[in-house]
């Protein structure tokens, strides 16, 4: 088996290159996608993902996260405060735990009883954010298309307040493995948690049909229940793209979407064929490989 590893977002590169050597030294998959999103969820430069993340309305960073192998392989953690590494977090409840979902103060409790070190999760730069958006000089809605605002030879910088790591991995092996990691909507009510930490939701992984992870406006993933929606479409012979492009537009069939409402999605299949689409461009996807370290455009995008 050829091992890949595809991350949301131009941030995936950083989550590939953590996750990536993992799979070429015939790693676990589940090693390589935690590795991946630690990676993120250290990057200062990334306001949406762990240390550094936009607070909520009350000023307090929170950070929700999910691991999973198998239905009955699967963890995650919602509203961590004190800790930097909720998908470790994650995967101990995965592994450690009888359970699938710890929560605020009892998913702290947890990460400090399994000896993860507290950190302090506020930056100043993401209070500033927070200041600026609290009071109005900056937008509090989430403005999933500044992803792609570059000029002519640059990276894409990614400059949106929020988005998750979302990371599927397949190891030589053939084992597939998803993470997720977030901190959510900047200046989200306090309390609030997305699909990000939720099993079906932000992420789903059949072992035997395949795998799916879902960025963005978390309402629209929770209420349609895309990642699970996109497995099972593959589990009736969809092709990944054409689970994808059905699980997007049960959304745009379902909501009445605000013009910079996005979700973008990714399948990977224990073949190793993969897929990526989107509701809206400004979505990208990083491909790690043993031929390739890009960063896609969507196969698909649903409205244009
Ligand atoms: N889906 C995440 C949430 O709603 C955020 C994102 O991926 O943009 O919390």
């Amino acid at each position: 088996m050829q091992p890949i590893i595809l991350s949301t977002w131009s941030f995936g590169r950083v989550a590939n290159a953590a996750g990536w050597p993992v799979l070429e030294s015939n790693g676990t998959g589940i090693d390589a996608v935690e590795a991946a999103c630690c990676a993120v969820e250290l990057d200062l430069k990334v306001n949406s993902v762990g240390v550094g993340g936009v607070p909520d309305r009350s000023g307090r960073v929170s950070l929700d996260s999910c691991v999973m192998l198998s239905p009955s392989r699967c963890g995650g953690v919602a509203f961590v405060r004190r800790f930097a590494h909720p998908v470790s977090i994650a995967r101990r409840v995965m592994e450690d735990t009888q359970h699938v979902l710890l929560v605020g103060d009892g998913a702290d409790d947890f990460a400090e009883s399994q000896g993860f070190t507290p950190t302090d999760l506020l930056t100043e730069s993401a209070e500033q954010r927070w200041r600026d958006m609290m009071s109005g000089q900056r937008s509090i809605e989430m403005t999933a298309n500044r992803e792609e605002r570059t000029s002519e030879g640059d990276e894409p910088r990614h400059d949106s307040p929020h988005d998750t790591v979302g990371v599927l991995a397949l190891d030589a092996a053939g084992t597939l493995a998803g993470a997720c990691s977030t901190s959510g909507w900047p200046c989200k009510l306090p309390g609030r948690v997305g699909d990000s930490p939720i099993i079906g939701h932000g992420l789903y992984v059949d072992p035997n049909v395949g795998a799916a992870v879902a960025t963005g406006h978390g309402e629209l993933v929770m209420g349609t229940c895309s990642t699970f929606l996109a497995v099972e479409l593959m589990r009736r012979g969809a092709s990944p793209l054409d689970a994808l492009t059905d699980a997007l537009q049960r959304i745009a069939d379902s909501y009445d979407l605000s013009d910079d409402a996005q979700v973008g999605m990714i399948t990977l299949r224990p073949t190793g064929q993969w897929a990526c689409a989107a509701l809206r461009a400004g979505y990208r996807t990083a491909v790690r490989d043993a031929e390739q370290d890009d960063l896609v455009e969507p196969q698909r995008v649903i409205l244009t």
